[in-house]
């Protein structure tokens, strides 16, 4: 399909080509995103206004919106300039005034000829005992009345729009949408009682009452399932497309990971066995892998993450794993060094920091093979940096990268197995709306021998508490974590907040026991900071966000927050989970600023009652907007017009199944509904989707 569709055409036409919307009101639409007829139709009113007609206000308790037929009286032009024009109109019950502001005599004249019948609608307010309308939304011809429905459709505005000039457009919008023919599987459609789209659309934008407003209406419902199918269909296009680029099997002899796991004091989980078991078999077969890993802080990812590098090792080839930090990186050098000394397999780090004569060496030793597990931060990906034989690629903390990021690297063209891994445990439906492309492993279960963290709320006024329950806690040897307020998204001033904190820590703690990581300090001073705070020199570690992620020292068993309020709850979480990795009991600290909002504070109790990841990624969603949780921006999480994440998860889970269920019958989108599905992905500006297709 080399074009749009014809049918489509007159949608993705100018927008002036609709009734009453001339340069300047078009200008004025694309300030809220509407650029042409389709933006329109997908623009559905949240509220309507009941414009019934009445005999007379007599009863009507104001203030209220009503619509009566009057006869005009005396007009009363303003007395100073600024002051209310004022008209005398009569219902069939009682008399009342219609007023205007900087109006113009002889417009209002001509609107309102005394002695003639109108048709008025507006709001009803009681002014010094006088019931009057001001700036009437309404006033017609009674032979016109028909043009004011009984129940109007409030659309969303901006500077320079009316709700008059969006009704007109919508309506002309409306007699522009041509019958489609249906995407949705019959089963479906005839569960849900949904019209067809054309009808859909109609009724979305002219709600009879209030409940056609509500999104479990059945034409606002099948708009909303419009929208994630046509999401799902392009995640499952990319998932069948992934699948068709031929992989290389990498079969495992389980021979280096049986290795491995004799040296280990501890034996997996039932969990990771399961997700090293998924992730073989994915491995073995001949198409590419594309699977995400999700587990929660703690969970044990990095073992799964090694396990399958050995299958890329024991079947003859190299694997790659990159991670969001240099901490990070660094931190899984250390880690897993001494596992693959064990085994006898070649690991090395490569990082931004790799330069000159060793960086080369590095590369070539890569390119003959002589290298067979590399870790690293995105250095590893530039393009310079060639394998002998790459079978398998890991990300780490994947929620640093968003779906467009991840379809780019899949399109590279190697056939590269693919595993990214998340620590964010985040909700079912954003879940399927971000990774409904890939296969998913749970681990959904922590290695035994954890103690639970124990979390408070404390007033940063008690902060002096604080500090002299850190000097006890050092003085028994633990060690803790201090995180500075976020206070701005700005580096520069979080660093200034650490560094006032960390001076002044030190001299309460004293010299040498604290020490400061942020991320605007020159990397080897950075990785200097954390040796000694791994090595249990310093005690107290001040830091921005940067430990948010994977960081991992067992002895750290206190976790200071300040102004906890400013963070996230994952954000919180996946600070939480920096401690609580040893055998003592550990502490979470959650300093705020009183007074505490009801949110924040519903918030923050979240913590204290829940280490679930899961189920705090739920109630975040729940409190906040599904596009917050994740941050739209980063995460490349498509946004949705009309369907509701928060509200309509189930549906996201049929899109999905009704998606990938289309293509596995009709692959090509040929059959009739394939050829549907089509223009719903046209409609729907899935251009990504769209060029798959082309290219298959
Ligand atoms: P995350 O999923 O947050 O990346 P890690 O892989 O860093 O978690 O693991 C956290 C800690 O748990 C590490 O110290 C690791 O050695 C330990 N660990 C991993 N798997 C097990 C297990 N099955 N039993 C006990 N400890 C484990
Ligand atoms: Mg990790």
């Amino acid at each position: 399909m080399s074009g749009r569709p014809e049918i489509l055409f007159p949608l993705f036409a100018e927008m002036t080509k609709l009734d009453g919307v001339g340069p300047k009101t078009a200008q004025a639409m694309v300030a809220i995103g509407l650029e042409k007829p389709r933006d329109l139709l997908f623009m559905l009113p949240y509220s309507g206004v009941d414009r019934q007609r009445r005999d007379s206000i007599r009863d009507v308790v104001a203030p209220a919106t009503v619509t009566v037929e009057v006869e005009v009286g005396a007009h009363t032009p303003a007395r100073k300039k600024g002051g209310p024009y004022r008209v005398t109109v009569q219902d069939s019950g009682t008399t009342f005034q219609l007023v205007f502001f900087h109006a113009q005599g002889d417009y209002l004249q001509k609107q309102l000829p005394t002695g003639q019948r109108r048709i008025v609608s507006g709001k009803i307010e009681i002014f010094d005992g006088i019931a009057q309308m001001v700036h009437p939304d309404h006033i017609l011809r009674p032979e016109d009345a028909g043009d004011i429905p009984a129940f109007e459709p409030v659309y969303p505005l901006t500077a320079g729009l009316t709700q008059k000039t969006m009704a007109k457009a919508a309506a002309s919008a409306l007699d522009l949408a041509p019958a489609l023919d249906e995407w949705i599987d019959p089963a479906q459609k005839a569960r849900g009682g949904w019209p067809d789209w054309q009808d859909a659309v109609r009724m979305a934008h002219r709600p009879a009452d209030v409940a056609a407003l509500s999104a479990t209406a059945p034409a606002r419902t099948r708009l909303a399932y419009d929208e994630l199918m046509a999401h799902q269909l392009t995640l499952a296009l990319a998932r069948a497309a992934a699948r068709k680029t031929a992989g290389k099997p990498s079969v495992a002899t389980g021979r280096l990971q049986s290795k491995v796991l004799k040296t280990l004091p501890f034996l997996p989980t039932g969990a990771q066995d399961r997700a090293i078991r998924e992730i073989s078999d994915d491995m073995a077969k001949p198409f590419r892998m594309n699977r995400l890993l999700q587990g929660d802080v703690g969970s044990g990812k990095t073992l799964v993450a090694f396990m399958a590098l050995l299958v890329a090792v024991e079947a003859g080839g190299q694997g790659v794993m990159m991670a969001p930090t240099e901490i990070l990186a660094r931190q899984h050098l250390e880690g897993l060094q001494p596992l693959a000394e064990e085994a006898g397999v070649v690991l090395e780090l490569l990082t931004g920091r790799d330069k000159g004569r060793e960086r080369r060496a590095k590369l070539e030793a890569l390119k003959r093979g002589d290298i067979q597990i590399l870790v690293g931060t995105h250095a590893v990906f530039q393009k310079d940096v060639e394998f002998r034989d790459l079978r398998l690629a890991i990300i780490d903390e994947q929620h640093r990268f968003g779906v467009r990021q991840r379809l780019e690297l899949g399109a590279k063209g190697q056939a590269v197995d693919v595993l990214v891994m998340t620590a964010t445990p985040i909700p079912r439906s954003l879940a399927l709306a971000q990774y409904g492309d890939m296969d998913v492993s749970v681990l959904d279960e922590k290695p035994p021998g954890r103690t639970p963290v124990k979390t408070a709320l404390i007033s940063t006024a008690r902060i002096d508490e604080v500090v002299q329950h850190l000097q006890k806690a050092i003085s028994e040897g633990r060690q803790a974590y201090w995180v500075c307020p976020l206070v701005e998204e700005s580096e520069v001033v979080d660093m200034t907040a650490a560094e006032e904190r960390f001076k002044r820590l030190r001299a309460i703690l004293g010299e040498g026991v604290v020490g400061l990581v942020h991320g605007q300090m020159p990397p080897a001073d950075k990785d200097a900071a954390m040796a000694r705070f791994v090595a249990g020199q310093t005690k107290v570690l001040v830091a921005t966000t940067v430990i948010e992620v994977g960081v991992n020292v067992p002895n750290a068993s206190i976790m200071v927050i300040e102004r906890a309020e400013s963070f996230g709850l994952a954000q919180l979480h996946q600070l939480r989970g920096r401690v609580g990795r040893g055998s003592t009991a550990s502490t979470c600290l959650l300093m705020y600023q009183a007074p505490l909002g009801e949110t924040a504070e519903r918030r923050l109790m979240i913590l204290r009652e829940s280490e679930d990841g899961f189920r705090i990624s739920e109630e975040d969603l729940a409190i906040r907007g599904a596009g917050d949780v994740i941050g739209t921006a980063q995460s490349g999480l498509p946004k949705f017009r009309i369907a509701d994440l928060e509200r309509q998860a189930a549906l996201m889970e049929v899109a999905q199944s009704d998606a990938r269920a289309l293509l596995a019958a009709d692959p090509t989108l040929q059959s009739p509904r394939g050829r549907a599905a089509r223009v719903l992905l046209w409609l729907m500006e899935q251009d990504k989707a769209i060029r798959l297709i082309s290219v298959g």
